[in-house]
């Protein structure tokens, strides 16, 4: 067995799925190894409905999610149909703020309806809305099916000639002189130029953190309810911008799934404490209630996990001091849509002059 590697990336989420994928550009594959405690997307990857908002609320947001959906645009006629598709968009947000919410779209302009449009996409959708709310349509939205092109990339990685090991805890990281000396739990080592850190939530506590005392980062729950109401052919995406929450048709799976602002930070990692409980079902159920009444009583199950914060809520990546370990992530809720940019990066970091583009696609 190989204990020595170029590159190794620690975690198998998208993220670090997306990092082995792109290090095609920068190394051969027969150098490089991913290891993760469980498996492919077991972790917050595996919870998440796949949602690639375009829109971006500040200058870093929006070029993180121009190249990021310039990935998954330019990867999609390579991929099984269902994994990556568009989705109409509507949305409501106060009058003051829609202009420049529409402005934030970096793909499916979105524009302000006008009085009789907004009052009939309200009585096609069902919505009710606030007289100072506007509505926005004839946008478009992404969705994308994270597991599966996590197992995707996973894939093509190995059958390439990259290392995978599944069910490998990493326990701790050391410097061993222009090298990296990864302890794993079952009392191996390995050896690596070069390591990514991309462990999602996990990073709080872990000896891995260690490297970027300087980066500070939390953890949230984040949480959306299954509603099982009537969906029709071609639901749209809504988003609503002033509660932090939309509504997601998932006609694959039968039910819309309602994702809503959790405001736990700092929760624990353990089945049992990470839970809905009763004020996420209370602040989900008063927004669910203002604009579709009806699906309070639907929203019978939901799903949660937890991710990593970056204070300005934009994830990225970020370098040690000796510039060869990379924290890539901190997803801040929405780290699959971003994650094809955020692995870019990291390995740009990692390898100067590089140069690794998300534009191609999959090759
Ligand atoms: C309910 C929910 C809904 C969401 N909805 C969306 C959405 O619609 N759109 C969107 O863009 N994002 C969404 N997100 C956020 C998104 O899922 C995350 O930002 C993203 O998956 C984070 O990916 P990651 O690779 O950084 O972390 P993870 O997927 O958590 O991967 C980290 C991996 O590291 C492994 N690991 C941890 N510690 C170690 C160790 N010491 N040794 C080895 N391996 C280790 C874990 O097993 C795990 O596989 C949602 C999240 C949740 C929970």
């Amino acid at each position: 067995m190989n204990r020595s590697f170029d590159l190794v990336i620690v975690g198998a989420g998208i993220v670090g799925c997306m990092v082995a994928y792109f290090s095609r550009q920068v190394l051969d594959r027969r150098r490089v190894l991913i290891v993760d405690h469980g498996f492919v997307a077991s972790g917050t990857t595996g919870h998440s409905p796949g949602h690639c908002h375009p829109q971006g609320f500040d200058a870093r947001q929006r070029d993180l999610t121009d190249r990021s959906i310039a990935f998954f645009e330019a990867a999609a006629p390579k991929l099984p149909p269902a994994l990556f598709r568009r989705k109409r968009l509507f949305g409501v947000v106060a009058r003051e703020r829609a202009a420049s919410v529409v402005g934030s779209y970096v793909r499916g302009q979105p524009r302000i309806a006008d009085a009789d449009r907004a009052r009939q996409i309200c009585g096609s959708l069902g919505l009710t809305i606030d007289p100072g709310q506007d509505i926005h349509c004839d946008g478009f939205t992404f969705f994308g099916q994270p597991v599966a092109i996590a197992h995707h990339l996973a894939k093509s990685f190995v059958s390439e000639g990259g290392s995978l090991w599944e069910g490998r805890h990493v326990s701790g990281i050391e410097e061993d002189g222009s090298r990296w000396r990864l302890v794993l739990a079952d009392g191996q080592t390995v050896s690596s130029e070069r390591v990514v850190v991309s462990i999602g939530p996990w990073l709080s506590g872990s000896a891995l953190a260690a490297p970027f005392k300087e980066v500070p980062f939390r953890r949230k729950k984040v949480c959306a309810l299954h509603v099982y109401a009537e969906l029709p052919e071609d639901a749209p995406l809504i988003y609503f911008h002033d509660d932090d929450s939309y509504l997601m048709p998932r006609d694959d799976l039968g039910y819309w799934i309602f994702s809503f602002a959790s405001p736990d930070w700092d929760c624990a990692l353990s089945p049992a404490s990470l839970v809905i409980d009763e004020r996420d079902r209370q602040i989900a159920l008063s927004v669910l209630k203002k604009y579709r009444d009806d699906m309070v009583e639907l929203a019978t199950g939901g799903r949660l996990g937890c991710d990593s914060y970056a204070p300005d809520f934009n994830p990225g990546a970020w370098p040690d001091a000796s510039g060869r370990v990379v924290l890539a992530g901190l997803g801040s809720g929405y780290g699959f849509r971003l994650s094809p940019a955020v692995a870019a990066d990291a390995l740009n970091l990692l390898f100067p002059g590089a140069d690794v583009r998300t534009e191609r696609g999959l090759e």
